[in-house]
């Protein structure tokens, strides 16, 4: 992680110096033992390596220089929350990240203690002043996609300035329309904060760099079909969790690189696990940073992750905004209507019904070749904890195993979890 050199800038940001210190040292350690211990890693994995350990070092002093240049900085907990809106604007979009435990006990001075972990950490991020990516903002949007998140962001807007979306829960012509007027306010919030009018073209850019990164993921993802696995699942994880705060086009270019890298280790019939190793998808919640849990156990466990149905993974990359009529249209109304038509394919548990998920996910298991599918909430989590019962039974229907898994970020289960994984993954193999 990164080192001292950075501390006057942590300083200026008003980190608490000693935890900050304290949460680089328990992720360092954590990276070394499920990363750097894994056996025939990609050459590419370098910059992994690299963007993690100066996630908090160099990343930061970029988005400092971007201030410093009169850029505005937007972090969002979303996938939901438009970047191509945002880069169009000339802001950076980042994610925050809120996959590890800290500060809970501050945060549950705020929400309440049954509140899904991933809420706790962003709050307790905060209130414990550890995260320079959250002290980086100028902006914090928030959207009203679960009650847990739009509660916590009442609490949270007393810290940072927030802007929240609306973000509808079906999928009729009226909550098309609503998105498309979210779409709207969200774009003249930007022209608001920055000053600038956007444009055609600034949002014809904004889209090209979103589909691109989109893009790499998806071709990324199209090689992890190949038997033996060409990567693993927490590197794919880790490259998923990047992609939301690196520099979108650095991102793109190093990992259509990577991507390279593993058609020429498919070609020569290599992989990070022999010829034959189950094959599991991961379903449901999103993984932020550091929350390289369940990967780490399922690889421990005798199987290869291929797959992530998740926000921070295939849902945020599925669908791009449809490049054709982006090139023909001639108008910012036009453009708007083409991100919304994009924006409203997500299969967010959050929606009712939501029978796309259903079938992205039996599809994607089948795609992959996945042989059995974890499904995991986080505890408290109400979308996907109710989700899972459906997912069982239309994974049941094709005869694809589903395992529930509810967990937080908490190390506490990793042993029970080890056992029932374990016993899936055999399983798979009888
Ligand atoms: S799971 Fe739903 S609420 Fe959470 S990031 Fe994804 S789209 Fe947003
Ligand atoms: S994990 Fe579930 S409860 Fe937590 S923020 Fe996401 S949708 Fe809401």
């Amino acid at each position: 992680m990164a080192e001292s050199a950075y501390k006057e800038m942590w300083e200026k940001l008003n980190l608490d110096i000693d935890a900050h210190e304290g949460l680089l040292e328990v992720l360092g350690k954590f990276y070394g033992d499920i990363y750097l211990s894994q056996q025939g890693r990609l050459q590419g994995a370098e910059y992994l390596d690299f963007v993690l350990s100066e996630v908090h070092g160099l990343r930061i002093k970029e988005l400092q220089d971007a201030k410093a240049q009169g850029r505005k900085i937007i972090g969002s907990f979303c996938v939901f929350v438009p970047e191509e809106l945002t880069l169009a604007a000339d802001a950076v979009h980042v994610g925050l990240c809120s996959g590890a435990d800290a500060g809970t006990e501050m945060a549950e001075t705020m929400v309440p203690r049954n509140t899904c972990a991933l809420i706790k950490s962003f709050v307790g991020f905060k209130l414990a002043k550890i995260c320079p990516f959250t002290e980086s903002c100028d902006v914090v949007v928030g959207e009203t996609t679960c009650d847990g998140k739009k509660k916590a962001y009442e609490a949270f807007a007393e810290h940072v300035n927030m802007y929240i979306m609306e973000v509808p829960q079906q999928k009729n012509a009226c909550d098309h329309d609503l998105l498309r007027a979210e779409m709207k306010r969200y774009m003249e919030e930007l022209e608001k904060l920055t000053g600038k009018t956007i444009g055609v073209d600034d949002i014809k850019k904004g889209i090209a760099i979103a589909n691109g990164k989109r893009k790499a993921i998806q071709g990324l993802n199209a090689l992890r079909k190949a038997d033996p696995a060409p990567i693993s699942g927490r590197d794919a994880l880790l490259i998923n969790q990047i992609s939301f705060y690196d520099d979108p086009v650095r991102f793109t270019a190093k990992i259509n690189e990577l991507c390279d890298e593993i058609e020429a280790r498919i070609e020569k019939g290599e992989g990070v696990a022999p010829k034959g190793t189950p094959r599991l998808l991961l379903a449901g919640c999103p993984m932020a940073v550091p929350n390289w849990k369940l990967p780490y156990i399922v690889e421990g466990s005798g199987a290869v992750v291929v797959g992530e149905e998740s926000c921070i993974g295939s849902r945020n990359i599925r669908d791009l905004v449809d490049e054709d009529a982006t090139a023909k249209a001639t108008t910012v109304d036009e453009l708007l209507d083409l991100l919304t038509d994009r924006y409203m394919k997500i299969d967010c548990a959050c929606f009712t019904p939501n029978d796309e998920r259903l079938d992205n996910i039996a599809d994607m298991a089948e795609e992959l070749g996945a042989q059995g599918v974890i499904h995991y909430a986080l505890l408290f989590c109400q979308p996907y904890s109710h989700e899972a019962f459906k997912v069982d039974k239309t994974l049941q229907a094709k005869g694809v195993p589903m395992l529930a898994i509810e967990t937080d970020y908490g190390m506490e289960d990793v042993e029970q979890l080890k056992t029932r994984i374990e016993a899936f993954v055999e399983t798979l193999e009888s």
